[in-house]
C-alpha cells in the first residue's frame, strides 16, 4: 500500500482528495476485488468520519449518511416506507457483511446486481455528492450510468442519500431471486413503493435490478397501477411493461429466464403489498 489515511472530518477527506486516493468504506467490495497482489494504491478510509454516519429524519424526508451500514439501517426505527430497503438489507450477504458494508458503498460500486439500488430507486432517492468545489444533489437514477460506472468526479465523495417524505402514507417491498435463499448474487430483484388512499393507488414507483446494466424504473407499469384497486395490483403486471430492461445471458441465468423471473417477482411483490 502506498499511503493510508483515515480522516475524522469531511473537510480533511475532501482536502486529501486534491490528489488521487481510492476511497474505502466497509471494504466488502473493495477487498474481494483485490485478492492477490499487495494493495499499492493510496487508500482513503472514510469510516472514521462521524458526519457521514447515521440516519436522521426531517420535515422533508430522511438523510441516510453514506457510511451507514446495512445493519444500522435494519436497527433504525423507520416507517413502512422503508420496508423494501430493510428487506434488501436483510439479504445483502450475511450478518458480518451487513455489519461492515455501507449503503453508499453499494451504490458507488455500481454493480448491476447491487441489491440496494432498486429499493432506493423506488424511494425516489437523491444522492448528495461533495467535493472541494461544493456539493451537488442528483437523482439516484442519474448517478449510476452503467456497469461499475457512476458520475462521481475525481475528488468527490458520496456523502448522503436523501429519501423524500411522500405526500401520503406509503409502503414498500423488495424481492430477490438467487440460486439459493441467502448469501447469493441476485439473478433478478424487484422493489416497489406504493401510496394507497381509499383502497386505490395514488402513487407507484417500481424498479427492477440485475436485468440491465443499471437497475431500471418501469414507467408503464407505474402508470398502469395509478388508480388501481388494491385487489387488482398483481394482475396489472404485463410483459410489455418490462421494455426498459435488457437482461443478459450469464452463468446465473438466461435473458429469457430473467424476464420471466422479473414478471413473477413483480406479481408476488404487488400481491404482498396488497395484503
Ligand atoms: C460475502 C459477500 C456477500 C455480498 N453479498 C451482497 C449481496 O447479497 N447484495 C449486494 O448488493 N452486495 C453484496 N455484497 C457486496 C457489498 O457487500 C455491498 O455492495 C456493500 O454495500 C458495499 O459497501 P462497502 O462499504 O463495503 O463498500 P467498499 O467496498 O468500501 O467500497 C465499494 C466501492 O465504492 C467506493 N466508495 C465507497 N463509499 C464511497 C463514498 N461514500 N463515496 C465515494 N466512493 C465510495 C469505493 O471506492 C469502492 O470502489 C457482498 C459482498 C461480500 C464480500
Amino acid at each position: 500500500m502506498a499511503d493510508y489515511l483515515r480522516p475524522t472530518s469531511l473537510d480533511e477527506a475532501l482536502q486529501a482528495l486534491a490528489r488521487p486516493w481510492t476511497v474505502l468504506a466497509g471494504g466488502t467490495d473493495f477487498y474481494p476485488a483485490r485478492v492477490g497482489p499487495a494493495i499499492d494504491e493510496n487508500v482513503l478510509d472514510i469510516g472514521g468520519i462521524a458526519a457521514l454516519r447515521g440516519i436522521t429524519a426531517g420535515p422533508d424526508g430522511w438523510r441516510l449518511g453514506a457510511t451507514t451500514t446495512w445493519s444500522e439501517l435494519l436497527e433504525a426505527e423507520l416507517p413502512p416506507l422503508f420496508g423494501g430497503l430493510k428487506q434488501a438489507a436483510r439479504e445483502i450477504g450475511g450478518r458480518q457483511i451487513q455489519n461492515a458494508a455501507t449503503i453508499a458503498g453499494n451504490l458507488c460500486n455500481a454493480s448491476p446486481a447491487a441489491d440496494g439500488v432498486p429499493p432506493l430507486l423506488a424511494l425516489d432517492a437523491v444522492v448528495e455528492l461533495a467535493g472541494r468545489a461544493g456539493t451537488r444533489h442528483l437523482p439516484l437514477a442519474s448517478f449510476i450510468t452503467g456497469n461499475r460506472r457512476t458520475v462521481l468526479a475525481p475528488g468527490e465523495l458520496l456523502v448522503a442519500i436523501h429519501v423524500p417524505r411522500p405526500a401520503g402514507e406509503a409502503r414498500s417491498a423488495f424481492l430477490k431471486l438467487g440460486a439459493r435463499r441467502y448469501l447469493v448474487i441476485s439473478i433478478a430483484m424487484a422493489a416497489a413503493t406504493l401510496e394507497i388512499e381509499g383502497g386505490r393507488v395514488v402513487a407507484a414507483r417500481i424498479a427492477v435490478g440485475a436485468c440491465s446494466a443499471v437497475a431500471q424504473r418501469l414507467p408503464a407499469l407505474e402508470a398502469a397501477l395509478l388508480g388501481a384497486t388494491v385487489d387488482s395490483l398483481a394482475t396489472s403486471v404485463e410483459v410489455s411493461q418490462l421494455e426498459p430492461l435488457s437482461p443478459i445471458d450469464d452463468v446465473r441465468g438466461s435473458a429469457a429466464y430473467r424476464r420471466e423471473a422479473a414478471v413473477t417477482l413483480l406479481r408476488r411483490l404487488l400481491a404482498g403489498l396488497a395484503s
